[in-house]
């Protein structure tokens, strides 16, 4: 067997150890003679499972018990319309808009009410994130909405927006668990696990209580309705068992490796590596304003279309899988996730430096 680094913006890499692990209970978890796969989500066993999921990401992020943690389905796009759903009480939000997925949840909020663009940064590709201090807020918003880490672009929220008073809503997909945050600054924080979490098909929501309510936009299924989640503590329906089952995994795995303090020092060494050579190459540049720059996601190019897919070519065989840049920035895109390790970038690292020397 052999594993490459895999460089993938999403599904992205999982902790080895979390993979060894449900590989050992794959037939028979602790004992039950089954797998999880297997398992009534009615059962003592997996009540078990996922109450201490979700008592490990409430240890984690030090959620405050005002606050629901919600397992859902839909991937983080169907969460853009349930955020107006349950939310747009007076049909008016605003957005800042930083990239594609906050795009695309503000065009998913004008279907249901009046989506206000507060600030972009679309005039340079999105490769900063603009100022939030001073934002056009008005008063009959119902909530202002940020897409705190931004997959494609690689631009981060280093501060969060003056909101005057608004509730902040954040789509933390892409750096959900990589650092510690304040969830009490926020309303609502929710992500798709794929990113940083884990398997595609759970959505985890931070919501704060007074925010599920019976009131919500006229048409909205159950299923979307919050507050049908929360009053059945997430098994509404038959959850995706199993992932959750990782997700609580790759929590334990985080706490054993110090929780999100020793993630961020972690990422920001991690990064560092990365960010420190292209400031140095001749080469290849970062495309994003270095105040703005991710810990998680990392685009870069050579200026030459060419050479960037040369580049990708002998990357990926010499194991470095996924770097290509997305497919509406191209250039090339180092996602280096919790579970990518140090090794995995100072090797991208050496071997980007005998790339700039055989190409000079
Ligand atoms: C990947 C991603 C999404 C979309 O997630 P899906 O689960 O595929 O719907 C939304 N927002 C951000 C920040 C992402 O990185």
């Amino acid at each position: 067997m052999s594993r490459v680094y895999n460089f993938s913006a999403g599904p992205a890499v999982l902790p080895e150890e979390v993979l060894r692990e449900a590989a050992e209970e794959m037939l028979d978890y602790k004992g039950c003679g089954m797998s999880v796969m297997e398992m009534s989500h009615r059962s003592k066993v997996y009540d078990d499972i996922i109450k201490e999921a979700e008592k490990d990401l409430r240890d984690l992020m030090n959620i405050p018990d005002n606050y629901k943690v919600l397992f859902l389905q839909g991937g983080a796009s169907q969460f853009f319309a349930e955020v107006p759903m349950n939310m747009m009480k007076n049909k008016k939000a605003g957005y800042i808009i930083t990239g594609q997925w906050a795009k695309k949840a503000f065009q998913e909020a004008k279907i249901y009410g009046e989506a206000v663009e507060l600030a972009s940064s679309a005039d340079e590709t999105f490769s900063y994130i603009p100022d939030c201090s001073d934002l056009p807020i008005t008063d009959d918003m119902d909530y202002v909405y940020i897409c705190e880490n931004n997959t494609i672009y690689g631009t981060k929220f280093k501060t969060l927006p003056n909101t005057k008073g608004k509730i902040l809503v954040s789509d933390v997909s892409s750096c959900f668990l990589s650092e510690p945050i304040d969830v009490t600054k926020y309303g609502v924080v929710y992500g798709g696990v794929q990113k940083n979490v884990g398997p595609a098909g759970v959505v985890i929501a931070i919501i704060r209580e007074d925010l599920i309510t019976d009131d919500v936009l006229p048409g909205t299924p159950t299923m979307l309705k919050w507050k049908t989640q929360a009053d059945n503590d997430s098994l509404y329906n038959t959850p995706p068992c199993y992932n959750i089952y990782i997700c609580g995994k790759v929590f334990k795995w985080i706490k054993k490796m110090g929780g999100l303090q020793a993630m961020k020092e972690h990422n920001e060494k991690k990064a560092k590596i990365l960010y420190d050579y292209l400031d140095e190459s001749k080469l290849f540049k970062g495309t994003v304003r270095k105040e703005d720059r991710s810990l998680m996601n990392v685009p870069f190019v050579t200026g030459n279309e060419e050479l960037d897919a040369k580049f990708v070519k002998e990357a990926k065989a010499a194991g470095f899988e996924n770097l290509k840049g997305h497919r509406t920035v191209g250039g090339m895109r180092a996602s280096i996730y919790n579970a990518m390790p140090i090794e995995g970038v100072e090797k991208l690292v050496e071997f980007m430096k005998k790339f700039e020397q055989e190409n000079a």
